[in-house]
């Protein structure tokens, strides 16, 4: 079983990150932790070399965070990704987010950011782990330009059951699925439609805990498998081993 995107670099866990980190690793394969900024970015690529094997680094400019940065900000977390290709395993997260930006020139410049990252996943023939919240459709639209990136991913996937159906149509678009499908009833309908050739599994810690107050963790991941297994009545084996497989073949592990 995998995590496919975390944030164990978050200071949430500076005072017990070791012990998260073994409470995973008892339970999963591997982790994947998104970076979302330059020093994010630098953090989770330290953290994968620390637990070598184990985690693995995805390098992003996150949508929300980065709205309000310069030219200069961004050409400085592209060259920093540029010069680590070779250790991060996807783009990513990068993406649009319409529920927390309302603001016109805001929306236009998260799509610039968008476009600009999208372009080097293209050329340099990388994966992408998409944060895309409120306008899932025009993000469909707008990856369908890009021939050369091998996999996109939707990470906690919450638009209409179209787009799905849309992004199962392309043999190289997936979904994945946080623990909140322990309790949101949207998730839980999408999951029963949605095949798992289609699905990764993922926490998103320390967000999307059971409860608001509550910090999230990697090993939980196992609760959205089993939520996963319950609702399309599969065996948890069966849902581990489509899932797993899915995020090996993404990430290349
Ligand atoms: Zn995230």
């Amino acid at each position: 079983m995998i995590d496919t995107h975390c944030h164990i670099d978050f200071e949430d866990y500076d005072n017990d990150r070791e012990d998260v980190i073994k409470r995973a690793k008892d339970k999963l394969d591997f982790v994947i932790a998104s970076g979302f900024n330059r020093q994010s970015n630098q953090n989770v690529l330290e953290l994968s070399k620390e637990y070598e094997g184990f985690i693995y680094p995805t390098f992003g400019f996150h949508p929300v965070s980065s709205q309000n940065s310069t030219d200069e900000e961004l050409n400085d977390a592209q060259n920093h990704l540029i010069d680590n290709l070779s250790d991060i395993v996807a783009v990513g997260e990068v993406g649009m987010d319409y529920y927390y930006v309302t603001d016109k020139a805001l929306r236009e410049r998260q799509q610039e950011i968008f476009t600009s990252f999208l372009n080097l996943a293209n050329y340099h023939k990388v994966p992408i782990v998409m944060h895309v919240r409120d306008c899932e459709k025009k993000a469909v639209n707008i990856i369908e330009d890009y021939d050369d990136i091998p996999y996109f991913v939707f990470h906690c996937y919450g638009g209409s059951l179209k787009t799905a159906k849309r992004i199962m149509n392309k043999d190289n678009c997936f979904m994945s699925f946080s623990t909140m499908l322990c309790y949101s009833k949207h998730h839980q309908d999408l999951i029963e439609k949605i095949d798992l050739d289609y699905v990764l599994t993922e926490t998103d810690s320390p967000y999307l805990a059971m409860t608001k107050e509550e910090r999230n963790e990697p090993v939980n991941v196992v609760n959205a498998a089993k939520k996963i297994a319950e609702i399309k009545n599969m065996d948890l084996s069966t849902v581990d081993e489509i899932t797993t497989n899915n995020a090996r073949k993404i990430f290349k592990i």
